[in-house]
């Protein structure tokens, strides 16, 4: 057996999504995530493993987004019996996360149950900054990613027979700094091999400093006409985040999370907050709770949000008493599906209304077509086979990536006691890995 750990790319090398690494040392197999691909990516089919899903040992959640984890159920189906180690706040975000992507597939109730409950049991929430033992004298630390709530990097140090010891950071996907609610990013420790994600690589964001106020003006211009503000955005993060922006910019319309699945999330980041940044614990020690305002609305049942939908009527929710004037936050972020597809349908052709873009719109989805066809006359969208003229005003604002830039990717690298003896790039196109990669080389050259 080869001393040091061998690492197989199951998936995610370099792709955005679809994230899982077989990590083998000691006899034991360690995965690290287990996402699902999406849009025109693709992972290794789990026939094709170099190893049985029952010969692993242990399965490393960095964080609860889809592309990380979407694939434990099949794991499991699969004979996985291993121990799932994650943070706490991920153990928390776990299961909701799992069960909606699940009621897309057609199981049954007493399947998802059966898999939620495996999960349940397999999963085990654990401490940042705290060193845990596995077997074979392996040790391993979390450290926080600042990317979503329960985010992590994950440092493994592996004891070699000659004596001495060799160490491995897996990155996860790493946040920005100034994240709304959360925390920067921890410090890495130094590390022998260090699988760092390249997502923008190649990109620094703009105007990340001045978002807000970019979303106050063009809140306001866009709400001036009495129209409608839709924003597209991912239940678990984005959502999140633009309740806590809209309660700072204090908007006076009313906002509508239309996402069963934003606002169960949304009830997790509010109990978990001893996982907040110091201005958030300041808020709600002042009494004002960031992500919570007066004219915050939920819709959680059906019947609501169709209510909602014929929002130029009378109110739509009784007790907001909106006449029309109003944001309305919906999933899917890239209008692939869910409830902001019905929005659209109803709202595109109204020049009144407004679409706020505020994450990373994927090659052949609607979300995508919207940005670029509202640009051009006679623009049009193909949604649920069907095609919509987009009338309604389109905005794509920057600075909302959750993903940390080209400039804090290599901050965070730099930041290490040590240089890493090696870096391996995943979660990343090719060109963003190539030129990542010669900064890499530039920046960390003359250090030791
Ligand atoms: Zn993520």
């Amino acid at each position: 057996m080869k001393e040091k750990p061998n690492i197989i790319h199951l998936g995610g090398e370099h792709t955005v999504t679809g994230s899982c690494h077989l990590l083998q040392a000691k006899g034991l197999n360690i995965l690290v995530d287990c996402g699902l691909a999406q849009g025109d990516d693709s992972v290794m089919p789990m026939e094709s493993w170099p190893v049985r899903a029952s010969e692993i040992d242990y399965l490393f959640l960095t964080h609860a987004h889809i592309d990380h984890i979407g694939r434990v159920p099949e794991l499991i189906e699969s004979g996985f019996k291993g121990e799932i180690i994650c943070s706490h706040a991920t153990k928390a975000l776990l299961i909701p996360m799992l069960r909606d992507a699940l009621s897309f597939t057609g199981k049954s109730r007493q399947q998802v149950q059966y898999l939620e409950k495996s999960v349940d049991e397999l999963s085990w929430g654990f401490e940042y900054r705290e060193t845990f033992s596995l077997k074979k004298g392996i040790e391993f630390k979390l450290g926080n990613a600042g990317h979503i709530l329960g985010s992590c990097f994950v440092w493994f140090k592996f004891p070699l027979k000659a004596g001495g010891d060799y160490t491995v950071i897996f990155s996860g996907d790493l946040g920005c700094s100034n994240t709304p609610i959360l925390p920067d990013p921890d410090r890495p420790d130094s590390c022998d091999l260090l699988v760092l994600e390249s997502t923008y690589g190649d990109r620094n964001h703009e105007g990340r400093k001045s978002r807000i106020e970019v979303l106050r003006k063009i809140l306001g211009r866009a709400l001036d006409d009495g129209g409608i503000v839709y924003i597209p955005a991912f239940s678990l993060g984005r959502t999140q985040e633009l309740i806590y922006e809209l309660d700072r910019i204090g908007t006076k319309v009313p906002v509508f999370i239309d996402s069963p699945l934003g606002l169960e999330i949304t009830k997790i980041y509010s109990r978990l907050d001893s996982f907040w940044d110091k201005e958030a614990k300041e808020l709600k020690a002042k009494g004002d709770h960031p992500i919570d305002f007066k004219n915050l609305y939920s819709v959680e049942r059906f019947r609501d949000h169709k209510r909602l939908l014929e929002m130029d009527g009378p109110a739509p929710v009784p007790s907001s008493g909106a006449t029309g004037q109003a944001v309305i936050i919906a999933g899917s972020g890239m209008c692939t599906g869910g409830r902001i597809v019905d929005h659209l349908r109803h709202g595109l052709g109204d020049p009144r209304n407004d679409i706020f873009f505020v994450g990373y719109q994927a090659k052949g989805t609607p979300g995508r077509d919207i940005v670029r066809y509202s640009q051009r006359p006679g623009g049009y969208v193909v949604l649920d086979g069907e095609k919509f003229d987009i009338k309604a005003r389109v905005h794509a604002l920057s600075g909302y990536s959750a993903h940390a830039d080209q400039n804090e990717l290599l901050e965070w690298v730099a930041s290490m006691p040590e240089k890493p003896g090696r870096i391996k790039l995943v979660h990343g196109e090719a060109r963003a890995q190539k030129v990542l990669g010669k900064e890499l080389v530039r920046r960390l050259d003359g250090r030791r």
